[in-house]
């Protein structure tokens, strides 16, 4: 059998040589962006292999600062998504940093676990916790903490804002600092369901009394999908999926993991078993047949992510794909949301930006939270065609609909205040292309062309909580 693939990826030596070395200060290089020092993160190379996904590589320096030594069960978390959007100006927002920094003081409080305080300064990162769990996770009460909010942060409206954990250094620090100074709760949706899903939330919602969606989902691969088990080889070790990505592998790569294991006894050598594993790890991989390996379907990413069966389809599977590994894991998110529901028992009216397929929206409704008006705010087309099909067929409210955050000016803002008498929730999460450790090009923190929308966020939070405190 022709396995022309692998061998000339495999003898290639020299250019795999130089390929690795560069990959390497690469690796190196986004560490320290993120705020690790260069010989910690050059020994988490050393003990993780220079092919480890950045998100294993800041894993393996959390656990060894933490603990002495190096464990890293659970990797990936990293999106790739493409096009381009302009920005705040550069001037505006500069002032509009300045500002804040003048009239906000830098939030030094330590709820969550024994994280080290936070100066607001650009030096410290941000540290994660270990394990990431949140303030409290459903059935587990035992590590729940207490928080008091700042003054200025309290609610109504009530806002929830979400991206990835692992962002450059400083990069949570100024959210936290824009958000009045409220501390984040970094969870891993593996601690929810099936597959890992590493996101910071910053809300002013209460955090006692929180309830789960029932059923709770599963939290194994064998427990979502039984069917997996018939192929599964024992040396591959996973029972969970790492965080579900924008983009699936090629056809190419799972032909040629089929020729290597073809071509190698059972079980196979360790070299080919790394390999196979790097690859099934990288890439969400599961096993369909003998020697046979497949990316997951959208529909079985729509299960896992929470979603209805079906809520993505009739667009393209690259499309599906893309806006699924955007979205919201929904059990994590609807866990935080469910304390409203006993707030607003005649519904809520809601300002969803940067909606996406409306993993906010799905996670109230299954909740039984009924949103009686939501004002989303939108750019993608297909996205909007799948949040408005998914809203005619399940909602009796008003949906309406907003294409570019840019447009929804804070006098539009007062206007639907007045005409709704105000926002009970304000929920979105902002892009994060140029946050997310797999962006190698365009990692530049929140200053980047899409991570700045980020600042549209706050603005408009503002706006809400002024028109508001006007009524
Ligand atoms: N939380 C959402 C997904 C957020 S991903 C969910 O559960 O599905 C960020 C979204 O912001 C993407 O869908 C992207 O299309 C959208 N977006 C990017 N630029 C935007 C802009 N200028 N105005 C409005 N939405 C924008």
């Amino acid at each position: 059998r022709y396995c022309g693939g692998l061998v000339s990826a495999m003898s290639n030596f020299s250019t795999d040589f130089l390929r690795e070395m560069s990959e390497k200060d690469n690796k190196i290089k986004s560490l320290v962006d993120m705020g690790f020092p260069e010989d910690e993160a050059n020994m988490a190379i050393t003990r993780c292999g220079v092919d480890a996904a950045l998100t294993v590589l800041a894993d393996s320096v959390y656990a060894s600062q933490a603990a002495g030594d190096c464990h890293y069960g659970n990797l990936s978390d990293y999106e790739v998504t493409g096009s381009c959007f302009d920005s705040l100006g550069g001037r505006k927002r500069a002032r509009l940093m300045e500002g804040s920094k003048k009239k906000r003081k830098r939030y030094g409080g330590a709820a969550q676990g024994n994280r080290r305080p936070l100066d607001g300064s650009h030096e410290e990162p941000m540290p994660l916790p270990n394990p990431m769990v949140g303030f409290n996770l459903p059935n587990d009460r035992l590590r729940s903490v207490t928080r008091r909010l700042p003054q200025q942060a309290i609610g109504p409206p009530f806002f929830y804002y979400e991206n990835v954990a692992l962002a450059p250094k400083g990069v949570w620090a100024t959210i936290s600092r824009f958000l009045y100074d409220i501390e984040p709760e970094f969870v891993d949706s593996k601690h929810l369901c099936a597959a890992a899903r590493k996101r910071g939330y910053i809300h002013n919602l209460p955090i006692e009394n929180r309830f789960p969606l029932l059923p709770l989902p599963p939290k194994t691969i064998f427990e979502a999908f039984p069917h997996y088990k018939k192929w599964w080889p024992s040396w591959d070790p996973r029972r969970q999926l790492n965080c579900l990505q924008t983009s699936m592998s090629s056809a190419k790569l799972t032909e040629r993991i089929q020729c290597a294991l073809a071509s190698s006894g059972n079980p196979p050598p360790k070299s080919v078993q790394k390999y196979v594993m790097d690859e099934c790890r990288k890439w969400n991989l599961v096993w369909v047949g003998k020697n046979k390996v497949a990316h997951l379907e959208p529909d079985e990413v729509e299960y896992l992510l929470g979603f209805p069966r079906d809520h993505t389809r009739g667009v393209g599977k690259t499309e599906r794909f893309k806006s699924l590994g955007n979205s919201f894991q929904v059990d994590t998110v609807a866990y935080h949301l469910s304390v409203l529901k006993d707030m607003y028992p005649n519904g809520v009216n809601v300002l969803s930006l940067f909606t996406g397929i409306g993993g906010g929206e799905v996670a109230l409704h299954r909740l039984g939270i009924h949103m009686r008006t939501v004002v989303s705010v939108e750019i993608g087309e297909v996205n909007r065609r799948i949040l408005r099909g998914w809203w005619d067929q399940t909602q009796t409210g008003t949906l309406i609909e907003i294409a570019d955050v840019k447009s929804l000016t804070d006098d539009r803002i007062a206007t639907f205040v007045r005409r709704f008498g105000g926002f009970d929730l304000v929920i979105g999460g902002s892009p994060c292309n140029n946050l997310a450790g797999s962006n190698r090009h365009h990692r530049d923190g929140l200053e980047g062309e899409q991570s700045a929308l980020f600042y549209h966020y706050f603005r408009i939070v503002d706006a809400v909580k002024s028109a508001m405190g006007r009524m």
